[in-house]
């Protein structure tokens, strides 16, 4: 189990730029709040960022704040944990826990 997702690993050079903690800060300012627990009628601190259209590399997508949404922790897992799966292969370790 891990807290970073495998977007954050495959392009982690574009999440230490200095733009996109600045983009990462100035989208939790403006939308303080989960998007997809306030869909439920929930009221949950955010602090995540995602992007709502997958950037996969792309600059203009990854650094557009329009593409960007707040998401809490548990959101922004079950949602990556469903875009992981799509498609891709999950392997389980010796502890039944995902590689
Ligand atoms: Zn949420």
């Amino acid at each position: 189990m891990t807290s970073r997702s495998l977007e954050a690993r495959q392009y982690h050079t574009l999440y230490r730029t200095a733009l996109w903690k600045q983009l990462r800060l100035a989208q939790l300012a403006r939308e303080p709040l989960c998007h997809m627990c306030e869909e439920l009628g929930l009221v949950t601190v955010a602090n995540t960022v995602d992007h709502r259209k997958a950037h996969k590399g792309d600059h203009a997508l990854f650094f557009d704040p329009a593409n960007l949404a707040s998401l809490c922790p548990s959101c922004h897992s079950r949602h990556k944990q469903r875009m992981e799966r799509g498609g891709k292969v999950v392997r389980y370790g010796a502890d039944g826990y995902p590689v």
